[in-house]
């Protein structure tokens, strides 16, 4: 069984529509699929349409984006109920958050010579329910300011550089508590990737394991061998199941295919086994 746990559509930043994703999968040869657009549900009806049609198994997720201390922490939630008003509640914040930065960073952008409009922004994200960075730096190709989004982030909109908001979004905690409560598993993503590594290690892991966690994706194209070692060590430690996924955007991350990390089919079915274990009080938000 290929089992890709981390995928994105056009939903939010990736490029293929849900329908169109769920066909490269079939093509690529994956058994399991799961799309885990950022903040955002609205893609799973037509991806679980297709998959079903075209037999690959789609498990609706969502890339929560948090914070814990003062780091973007980004947290695979698996199988979370959509209709949860608590969940419903928190992606729609963080979407609005995401609503609020584009005008910020355009003014930000506008300051140092370079101006978009918001207009220009809404072209790029086209049919994105979830806007972001990604589609600024769409914009800033269109105009001609920069060759791709790799640049765009290096130059103008990546943590640090001229255009850059941070975003306002739930702590890490909160977020665990919320998706629980809607049934979903949790899952930290590339947890060692630029934004997080320095805020996540070993005691960490196993206070977050105590909080509602149940994976780290270790296998992630931000890991290199090593800290695919040092993660897989950590996650046996805090008890945490061992996952992987492409982080597929479609041509938004050129040299990242469908299917370059998977999961093993043991530890897909370890975090299925901790499905829906929701308790019954909610999280005081
Ligand atoms: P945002 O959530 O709007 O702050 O945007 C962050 C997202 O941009 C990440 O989740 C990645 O999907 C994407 N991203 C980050 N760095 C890059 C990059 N260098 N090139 C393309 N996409 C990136
Ligand atoms: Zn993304
Ligand atoms: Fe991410
Ligand atoms: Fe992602």
């Amino acid at each position: 069984m290929r089992i890709d746990l981390h995928t994105h559509s056009s939903v939010s930043d990736g490029t293929d529509p849900p329908a169109r994703l769920v066909e490269a999968a079939a093509v690529a040869g994956l058994d399991v699929m799961a799309l885990a657009d950022h903040d955002t549900t609205d893609g799973w009806a037509e991806a679980m349409a297709a998959g079903a049609h075209l037999g690959v198994e789609v498990v609706p997720a969502v890339e929560v984006s948090t914070t814990w201390r003062s780091a973007d922490v980004h947290l695979l939630a698996y199988w979370p109920d959509p209709e949860h008003a608590g969940l419903r509640r928190m992606l729609a914040g963080i979407r609005e958050g995401r609503r609020t930065r584009v005008p910020r960073m355009l003014e930000r952008l506008a300051e140092h010579g370079v101006v978009l409009s918001e207009d220009d922004v809404r072209r790029a994200a086209s049919d994105a329910v979830s806007v972001g960075r990604p589609h600024i730096a769409d914009a800033l190709v269109a105009a001609g300011v920069v060759g791709s989004r790799d640049e765009a982030f290096a130059t103008w909109i990546g943590e640090g550089m001229p255009g850059h908001v941070s975003k306002p979004a739930p702590s890490l905690v909160d977020a665990l508590a919320t998706v629980v409560a809607a049934g979903g598993v949790c899952v930290l993503a590339h947890p060692w990737g630029r934004g997080s590594r320095h805020v996540l290690d070993g005691p960490t892991f196993q206070e977050l394991s105590g909080a509602g966690l149940s994976g780290l994706e270790v296998d992630h194209v931000d890991h290199d061998e090593d800290d695919r070692a040092a993660l897989r060590r950590a996650a046996a430690e805090a008890d945490l199941v061992v996952t992987g996924g492409s982080d597929y955007h479609g041509l938004g991350k050129a040299g990242v295919p469908l299917g370059m990390f998977t999961t093993d089919e043991r530890a897909y079915h370890a975090l299925q086994e901790r499905r829906g274990s929701a308790p019954v009080v909610e999280p005081g938000r």
